[in-house]
């Protein structure tokens, strides 16, 4: 699993997502800036920003 914790880029927010491809989570967290973070436009440092601190995680079963 990949996990990406929001607070990491912009403290104090407490989302996160988990999925099984980085892609996706990049594709989570593209659509989160822009909702909750009013990114309207994602540069290309934003993306690199987001994949570096994503993290592997061991799969969660609960
Ligand atoms: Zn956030």
């Amino acid at each position: 699993m990949k996990l990406f914790e929001c607070g990491s880029l912009v403290p104090g927010c407490p989302w996160h997502t988990r999925a099984d491809e980085e892609a996706e989570v990049v594709r989570r967290a593209v659509e989160h800036m822009r909702t909750t973070h009013g990114e309207t436009i994602i540069r290309e440092n934003m993306i690199e920003n987001i994949k570096a601190r994503i993290v592997t995680t061991e799969k969660v079963t609960a």
